[in-house]
């Protein structure tokens, strides 16, 4: 059984008192989970505000980002041991705008998988294809080829213990209002689990939590996260709106 991961991308979103609010608000009403696992993603600076809200509760905790250097001159970036000092647990790598509005390189995306699970965060490791890919008949051909480079010599160790989820967010479906319908959800996921099963091994593959993300909202996440390979929800827009994630996140209860 695959506990269902929620998890809230603030993205570049509320100044420092609004995400102390909402972090506030979600804590106060989101039901303690049993099914699942709630994860706030604020931006880097508001994270240690945000810890200081959601410390000894239910929410854990995540940045939208992270280097792979433990510490020098890398002026602007931030290492693992930084973010799990101030109470981080996962991370996100490869979100569709580091790919494509800031331009990071597979390479470098792969550095960070290992440099993040290294330091034992749990690492959310996002994949999806754009419109034009799609339209191409190559959406299958891109993800593959994003997970073989993120996750290239990841240790079979850091799967096991939970510390790899995959996120799959088709870039046409991120703040479009556009979703992937639950069939074509189950469909890539099912297609992102096989490939797992022969990139690792079929056991581990099976332990891997695959995430929708993409305009996700109340209304339709009952839907997606009843598909067997949908194993929680990457939410942006809808993350910023405490009465929509809290309402999300009682659709993964009720699944
Ligand atoms: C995201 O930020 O990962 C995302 C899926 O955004 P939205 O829910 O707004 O489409």
């Amino acid at each position: 059984m695959r506990t269902k991961l929620i998890a809230g991308n603030w993205k570049m979103n509320l100044g420092k008192a609004e995400s102390i609010t909402l972090a506030g608000e979600i804590r106060q009403k989101a039901p303690k989970t049993t099914k699942s696992q709630v994860l706030l993603i604020p931006s880097f600076v508001h994270i240690d505000a945000v810890a200081q809200v959601v410390s000894k509760s239910h929410l854990l905790l995540g940045a939208q980002d992270v280097y792979y250097e433990r510490s020098g001159a890398f002026t602007g970036e931030v290492s693992p041991e930084m973010l799990l000092e101030i109470g981080v647990s996962h991370v996100l790598v490869g979100h569709s705008e580091r790919r494509h509005v800031i331009g990071e390189t597979d390479a470098v995306l792969n550095k960070k998988v290992l440099a993040a699970s290294a330091e034992k965060l749990v690492v959310i490791y996002c994949v999806g294809e754009t419109l034009e890919e799609r339209n191409a008949g190559r959406a299958a051909e891109v993800i593959l080829h994003q997970l073989k480079t993120g996750l290239a010599n990841l240790s079979h160790d850091v799967i096991a213990m939970g510390h790899l989820v995959i996120a799959y967010e088709p870039v046409w479906a991120i703040g479009t209002g556009q979703t992937a319908t639950p069939a074509h959800a189950q469909e890539t996921h099912a297609f992102i689990r096989a490939r797992l099963s022969e990139i690792v091994s079929p056991e581990l593959a099976g332990q891997i939590r695959i995430q929708y993300g993409g305009s996700v909202k109340k209304s339709n996440a009952a839907e997606l996260l009843s598909q067997p390979d949908v194993d929680g929800l990457l939410i942006g827009g809808a993350s910023l709106i405490a009465d929509e994630f809290v309402a999300i996140i009682q659709a993964a209860e009720g699944v």
